[in-house]
C-alpha cells in the first residue's frame, strides 16, 4: 500500500476542528498518510509576521497534496493572507484548475462541477495606482487572458465532460468583455475540436446566476474564468446544500506541483473553538484530494459516508464521528 505525504494546513478558525475530521476520514478509510503539519494563516502573521516563506514552498513541491482548512483572521490587513498565501500558493505551484463540485440534495442526486480557471484574469494581479490618495487617484485592475491559460482550463473542462455526461458550457461575458471574451470563445471552439463527442453551451454569467437559482440541474461540466468562477461557485454552493457542504481543489493536473484541496468556507471566526462548524465541505475536500492521489476507492467511500449523512447534525466532531462510522 502507497504511503501519501500530505502537507497540512490547519490554518485559522474553524480550519483546525474540520481538518481533524477530515483526518479521521482518511484514517477510517485505511489509508496510509505521512502527514506534515504547517501551522500558518492569520494567526502566525499577527504572531511573528510570517505569510507563507519560499522554504515552505519548496518544501510543498516534496508532497503528494496540501490539505488545507481555513486561513484569516480578524485584525489582519484585507489582501496580506489571501494575496500573500492562498493566491501565492496558487500561482508558485500554478495549480490552475479550481475545481469545485455541487450536489443538489432531493433532486434526484443530481451534481455537477465548476472549472475554475486559477492563476490569470483579474486575480492575476495586474495593474496599480496613480496619484494615490489625492482627488484624481486612479486605480486599475487589468485582466490577464493568456491563449495558454485559457487552452489549458478549457482542455480539463473538456476532459471532464469526456469522463462524466459529455456536457460543457462555457460561462463569461463575451458581449461586453470583447476582448477576453473573444479569446476565451475561440480557446473554447478550438478545443472542441478535439472532442467531437461533447455537446457544448455558452450562458453569459449573468444569465448563469439565474440558471443556478431556477434551474441547475441544466449544468454537468462549466467551465469559466477566474472572477467569475469565484462568483458563480460561492452561489453554487448556496443552491446546493450551503456553505458546509462545498468542497473545492486547487490542482495541477499535470502533477508537476502538489495540489490542493480545502473547503470552500472561510474560518467562521463567529462559530470557531465552539465545536460547531460543519466538517463535510472539509471531508469531501479530503475525498477529492484521495482520488487524486490514486485512492479511488477510499474516496469512494468517504463520498458515499457524506453522501448518505448530508443532512446530519450535531457537533462537529459528532459529525465526523457519524461519517467515520459509516465508511
Ligand atoms: P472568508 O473571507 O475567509 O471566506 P467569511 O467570514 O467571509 O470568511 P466564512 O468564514 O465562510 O466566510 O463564514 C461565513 C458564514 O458561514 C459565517 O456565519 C460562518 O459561521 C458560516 N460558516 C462557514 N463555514 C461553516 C461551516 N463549516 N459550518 C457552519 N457554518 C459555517
Amino acid at each position: 500500500m502507497a504511503t501519501h505525504k500530505i502537507a497540512v494546513v490547519g490554518g485559522d478558525g474553524i480550519g483546525p476542528e474540520v481538518i481533524a475530521e477530515g483526518l479521521k476520514a482518511f484514517e477510517a478509510a485505511g489509508v496510509s498518510t505521512e502527514l506534515t503539519h504547517y501551522d500558518l494563516g492569520g494567526a502566525r502573521y499577527l504572531r511573528d509576521g510570517t505569510v507563507l516563506p519560499d522554504s515552505v514552498l519548496d518544501e510543498w513541491r516534496n508532497h503528494d497534496a496540501i490539505y488545507l482548512g481555513a486561513v484569516g483572521s480578524p485584525g489582519v490587513p484585507p489582501g496580506v493572507i489571501e494575496r500573500g498565501l492562498l493566491l501565492k500558493m496558487r500561482f508558485e505551484l500554478d495549480l490552475y484548475i479550481n475545481r469545485r463540485p455541487f450536489l443538489l440534495k432531493g433532486d434526484n442526486g443530481h451534481d455537477f462541477v465548476v472549472i475554475r480557471e486559477n492563476t490569470e484574469g483579474t486575480y492575476a494581479g495586474e495593474g496599480g495606482f496613480l496619484r494615490k490618495n489625492t482627488p484624481h487617484e486612479i486605480a486599475t485592475q487589468g485582466s490577464v487572458n493568456t491563449w495558454r491559460g485559457a487552452e489549458r482550463a478549457i482542455r480539463y473542462g473538456f476532459e471532464l465532460a469526456s469522463a462524466r455526461n459529455n456536457h460543457l458550457t462555457l460561462v463569461h461575458k463575451t458581449n461586453v468583455l470583447t476582448f477576453s471574451g473573444d479569446l476565451w470563445q475561440r480557446a473554447f471552439d478550438a478545443v472542441a475540436q478535439d472532442f467531437p463527442d461533447v455537446e457544448t453551451d455558452y450562458n453569459h454569467v449573468d444569465a448563469a446566476c439565474i440558471y443556478f437559482v431556477q434551474d441547475p440541474q441544466r449544468y454537468d461540466v462549466i467551465v469559466t474564468d477566474n472572477l467569475f468562477g469565484d462568483i458563480l461557485t460561492d452561489l453554487g454552493g448556496a443552491v446546493s446544500g450551503g456553505i458546509g457542504l462545498a468542497s473545492s481543489a486547487n490542482m495541477d493536473p499535470t502533477r508537476n506541483a502538489p495540489s490542493m484541496f480545502e473547503p470552500v468556507h472561510g474560518s467562521a471566526p463567529d462559530i470557531a473553538g465552539q465545536n460547531k462548524a460543519n466538517p463535510i465541505a472539509a471531508i469531501l475536500s479530503g475525498a477529492m484530494l484521495l482520488e487524486f492521489v490514486g485512492e479511488q476507492a477510499a474516496a469512494d467511500r468517504i463520498l458515499a459516508a457524506c453522501n448518505a449523512n448530508l443532512d446530519a447534525t450535531g457537533s462537529t466532531t459528532e459529525i465526523g464521528d457519524l461519517i467515520a462510522s459509516a465508511i
